[in-house]
């Protein structure tokens, strides 16, 4: 049974793919917060923007197969040409997603995209793997393509992160959770100023911001 909050096709709006029309499938739960108001003080990862609890989002539910979900997924794609993309997002992806789903969404014709906090391990197959560290949660990923770090993290500093082997290092300046996607947020202006010092002074890694909320578009 694969739990899904919710689907949707649009355009990735961060890091090295970005601009790349996909179909989003963020999964339900993840291990490091609840997802519940009540618990963020004392979760691991306490800045989380993201409601994915339960499976009643737009294009959410539960799904029994892989198959079925990957037709579900499918479904969300329009009928033109280019490569289907599906970026598995969360909550945490890696709590679900496995081999059989990877050969049904590669059945379906799919190139895979996933954004996991890192701390499980990642099945084979995926195409595209993005890691975005969260406090002091053990990264147990080694490699991938890019490492996300939201920016700045007292527990993550970016130097900790440079012994994971990735294509990209990005750094994504913090939003504040409270701001409405929209709303002028200065904890996040404050923040971009931060990360951007720190890419001009550390050239590996680059800036990324959330092109999807800069547009407004879903
Ligand atoms: S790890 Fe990701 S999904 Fe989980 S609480 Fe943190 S930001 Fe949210």
């Amino acid at each position: 049974m694969y739990r899904v909050k919710e689907a949707f096709y649009t355009l990735q709006g961060e890091g090295a793919q970005a601009g790349r029309a996909a179909v989003f499938c963020r999964f339900s739960k993840c291990n490091l917060w609840t997802g519940r108001e009540k618990d963020r003080a004392g979760a691991v990862c306490d800045f989380c923007d993201t409601d994915f609890v339960g499976t009643d989002g737009q294009n959410g539910g539960r799904f029994e197969t892989p198959e079925a979900l990957a037709t579900h997924i499918h479904n969300l794609w329009p009928a033109a040409p280019g490569t289907p993309y599906v970026v598995c997002t969360g909550g945490e992806p890696l709590l679900q997603l496995d081999k059989l789903l990877i050969d049904a969404f590669h059945g379906a014709g799919f190139e895979i995209g996933v954004e996991t906090n890192g701390t499980l391990a990642a099945p084979d197959g995926i195409d595209w793997l993005c890691v975005s560290p969260k406090a002091d949660a053990e990264v147990v990923i080694t490699e991938c393509d890019e490492l996300k770090l939201v920016y700045p993290q007292p527990l993550a500093p970016p130097e900790q992160f440079l012994g994971i082997r990735a294509r990209h290092y990005f750094l994504s300046p913090m939003a504040s959770p409270s701001v409405p996607e929209q709303g002028d947020d200065p904890v996040k202006r404050s923040n971009t100023r931060k990360a951007t010092d720190y890419c001009l002074a550390h050239p590996q890694w680059r800036l990324t911001l959330q092109m999807h909320k800069i547009l407004g578009i879903d």
